[in-house]
């Protein structure tokens, strides 16, 4: 994409009400947009970042044998009445609104509910079971509190999972391999090695749940990290007998702020039981569902990676969820061979199947390389007059950049090393 047609532009400063890191930078930088508190737009660029986070979640969920759904966001107060979950006591961010024919609707917040409904006219045997559906659809929760960008919004999309087993034993046997199938995820999205599965209470499902912690001084959470064993324990369940369950010692544990970028939880029945989701066994009797519900906030990762990995100059997006490989940047001086040479490079890079955000515009050498910093790809190529006459283009990584000549030849193999 050739950078002077994108019709976002980097911005000196963020909106003054806007107090949190990730949204400021992601908003100099034209990746989101600020509707009102708590509640932003995704434009072109975050839009591509969005995106990528999203499939790698897609790949993983897939991988253990998730099937892709999406349900509504209008929800019909009937179904959450059977739950008593219709209250606002129960659910204390419920957006309702109202139908023109008389009578409520709500907006989700969450779906377990609409979902185990719906399952119900499906599974009905053991043989249809065990079933994992997800989907990624936007929640709307009024929300107290929206100090931390794209980190606590009003209006976001969720991927939640939500696992149907016959026992305790192949409910584990998934919740295990959904764990597994996190780590991978965070890994990839670049935050692998400062997030830690975290044991947490269950609410009012189930005695306790696993929560994702990612350590950040912006998180809401406290938590207490086991540094050798990797793992942590949440504040609101830091007791002495949840401890020695754990076999681990306050002495080992150090405190940190951090903030949930997924969890897993444990549903038990209490979801089927009260919407009616049995199976009959190979003896024929009726048993209740044994559910399990995984959720993960794409848009929350992807402002944990902006406030975990950004540095004074801006952005750094790990290469997986970058929203291009490459940024392109020209310093032509007005000089047309220069163009010339710059659009050949971005073409040739296009043909290699590389995603170039390509720097095309008529602006100063030190305005495009601070609005590249902002912005955050991983690679950055420089073509200019210096690079044309050394007979090559500038290569530097933008977690260091330090740049190196490298021969036009030589351009596709260097960035295939770097993947
Ligand atoms: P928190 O304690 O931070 O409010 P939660 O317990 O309400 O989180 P869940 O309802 O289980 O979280 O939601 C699953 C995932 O959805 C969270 O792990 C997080 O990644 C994301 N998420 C939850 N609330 C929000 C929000 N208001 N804005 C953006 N993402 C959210
Ligand atoms: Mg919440």
């Amino acid at each position: 994409m050739r950078q002077s047609q994108l019709f976002t532009r980097t911005r000196k400063d963020a909106p003054k009400d806007e107090v949190s890191l990730n949204a400021q930078l992601l908003i100099r930088a034209g990746f989101i947009h600020k509707e009102m508190a708590g509640v932003y737009s995704f434009l072109p660029l975050g839009l591509r970042t969005f995106k990528k986070i999203e499939q790698i979640i897609r790949e993983e969920m897939n991988a253990i044998g998730g099937q892709e759904i999406t349900l509504s966001a209008l929800q019909d107060p009937k179904v959450w009445e059977k739950t008593n979950r219709w209250d606002d006591a129960a659910i204390d961010v419920w957006f309702k609104t109202a139908l023109k024919s008389g009578g409520e609707l709500g907006l989700a917040p969450t779906h377990e509910e609409p979902l185990t409904a719906l399952m119900s006219e499906y599974i009905s045997s053991y043989k249809d079971l065990p079933a994992y559906v997800y989907q990624f659809q936007t929640k709307f929760r009024n929300e107290l509190r929206a100090k931390s960008g794209i980190m606590r919004v009003r209006e976001f999309v969720m991927k939640d999972l939500y696992s149907f087993s016959k026992s305790e034993a192949e409910f584990r046997d998934f919740y295990e391999k959904c764990a597994k199938a996190y780590e991978k995820i965070f890994k990839r999205v670049g935050i692998g090695d400062r997030t830690y599965r975290t044991f947490a209470s269950g609410g009012s499902f189930s005695k306790f749940s696993d929560e994702y912690q990612m350590l950040c001084d912006a998180g809401e959470d406290v938590i207490y990290v086991h540094e050798k064993k990797r793992i942590a324990v949440n504040k609101e369940v830091y007791k002495d007998d949840v401890l020695k369950d754990l076999g681990i010692e306050k002495s080992e544990l150090k405190e940190e702020k951090a903030i949930e970028v997924g969890n897993i939880f444990p549903l038990g029945t209490r979801f089927s039981d009260s919407l009616g989701l049995k199976y009959k066994d190979e003896d024929g009797k009726d048993m209740p569902v044994i559910m399990g519900s995984y959720g993960i906030g794409p848009g929350r990762l992807m402002g944990a990676v902006v406030e975990a990995l950004a540095d004074k100059k801006g952005i750094v997006w790990p290469k997986e969820v970058a929203p291009f490989d490459v940024h392109l940047v020209s310093i032509t001086g007005g000089n047309v061979e220069i163009e010339k040479e710059a659009d050949r490079t971005y073409e040739m890079l296009q043909e290699n199947g590389i995603e170039v955000l390509y720097d095309d515009r008529d602006a100063r050498a030190g305005e495009k390389f601070a609005d590249s910093d902002l912005i955050g790809i991983p690679v950055r190529l420089v073509v200019s007059e210096k690079t044309i006459e050394a007979g090559g283009v500038e290569m530097a990584l933008r977690t260091n950049g330090k740049g190196t000549l490298v021969a036009e030849s030589d351009i596709i193999d260097k960035l295939h090393a770097k993947k």
